[in-house]
């Protein structure tokens, strides 16, 4: 049987379960003292037995677990993804870039779908459909993330378990396939929250994870992105990297493709949020980081609480956009935060901070957020997002212009 104390008595988990849940979001501020625990804490004193037991288990570390379902109950499943926000114009759109976008955030939203609906838990659904934009060429993570301004492609990811706080995340590495998957291994494998650069390959490789060679993420379309954004900043142009096809004698639209705006390149960061059965919520993000940012640059995305944050007893977040003005707001748990301690519904937590508190500071970008309830939602001050949303038994939504629902 699985006991957790309480600050007035000891309940058996099913009993804290069902307390954080009546309690909901004000569980912290709301708990306090109540008669009946007094009585159970006189009962247990008389009784020298359950005493010892009671402070053995007390000194035992263990892992809070939040508002998890009891068995035998089931949560309606939701889930929201983004794949990036930035200038996302029709005007700078042809129909068949459009296709290609829609096509795979409904693939990447059906991975995650599938995933809940077998009784998948929010973590590996985060971690399925992240695999997959990961791999498409479309979105700045893995394979199609953007260049450094040295001509590599470093990548950050996280990932967060909303009903234990556990939280894994790597910085700039750059031969591991799936970096969702390596920050999934940091937060199961090892005592750390965060691995950097060859440090984090390194793990990756001594747990099993698919490594490549760094040329495996080269797109021609990201390389002339970098070679564009160098040249209007008078900066130098590193040689084209190792392993890389060699330069093409025309840049055909299929090499270049997707044909979108100058702007929307900088992003396209890949994010998910997801509410599974047993009423565990979870985030993850993955990006390449900014086009032509300096080497060891870290952006928000791996930053817990900046661009990833999960708490099932508020909110599960993921953030796109300039990172730096993610962190200096801590975004993602400053939306939880404001659901948790101010009441706020999850849309105007997500609002307050995107649509006020970043706009005033310039900073541009998005967020998704979900909470145990299944309120999925999104907000971003930017031209667009590419998003996509479903719960059980609805159709999926997904949209990449602002004027879009
Ligand atoms: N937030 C990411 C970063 O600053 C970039 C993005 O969202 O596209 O690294």
């Amino acid at each position: 049987m699985n006991w957790v104390l309480h600050p007035f008595a000891l309940l058996r988990k099913g009993g804290i379960d069902k307390l954080s849940r009546a309690k909901g979001r004000n569980t912290i501020k709301k708990r306090g003292f109540n008669p009946g625990h007094l009585a159970f804490m006189i009962a247990i004193m008389r009784k020298p037995a359950i005493l010892l037991c009671t402070c053995v288990l007390a000194l035992t570390p263990g892992t809070p677990r939040f508002a998890q379902q009891s068995v035998g109950e089931s949560h309606k499943w939701a889930v929201v993804l983004h794949g990036g926000a930035g200038v996302i114009e029709r005007s700078h759109m042809d129909a068949k870039t459009e296709a290609a976008y829609r096509a795979d955030l409904q693939t990447a939203l059906q991975k995650a779908a599938d995933t809940l609906d077998k009784g998948g838990s929010a973590l590996d659904a985060v971690e399925a459909a992240i695999r997959y934009m990961e791999d498409d060429p479309l979105f700045n993570a893995g394979r199609g993330a953007v260049f450094t301004a040295a001509g590599k492609n470093e990548l950050d990811s996280a990932i967060m378990d909303g009903s234990n706080l556990k939280a894994g995340a790597v910085a700039g590495v750059t031969r591991t396939r799936h970096p969702i998957s390596l920050a999934r291994a940091v937060m199961e494998k090892s005592p750390h929250v965060m691995l950097e650069g060859s440090g984090a390959d390194d793990f990756a490789a001594a747990n099993g994870l698919e490594m490549v060679n760094p040329s495996f993420f080269f797109t021609e379309r990201r390389w002339q992105n970098l070679v564009d954004d160098l040249k209007q900043q008078g900066k130098p142009i590193p040689p084209r990297p190792a392993g890389a096809p060699p330069e093409p004698k025309k840049l055909t639209s299929d090499l270049m493709f997707p044909i979108e705006s100058p702007e929307a390149h900088k992003f396209g960061t890949v994010g998910l949020v997801a509410l599974d059965k047993q009423g565990n919520i979870a985030a993850g993000t993955s990006t390449g980081g900014l086009t032509a940012k300096m080497w060891g640059r870290v952006g928000d995305s791996p930053i817990i609480g900046a661009g990833t944050y999960a708490d099932n007893r508020s909110c599960a977040v993921s953030g796109t956009g300039t990172g730096e003005y993610f962190i200096r707001l801590t975004v993602a748990r400053t939306i939880c935060a404001l659901v948790q301690y101010k009441g706020m519904t999850l849309q105007e937590a997500a609002d307050e901070v995107v649509q006020h508190q970043l706009t005033d500071i310039k900073g541009d970008g998005g967020i998704i957020a979900i909470d145990t309830k299944g309120d999925m939602v999104w907000s971003f001050n930017t031209e667009g997002m590419y998003r996509a949303r479903i719960s059980e038994g609805g159709k999926p939504e997904i949209g990449m212009y602002k004027d879009e629902k």
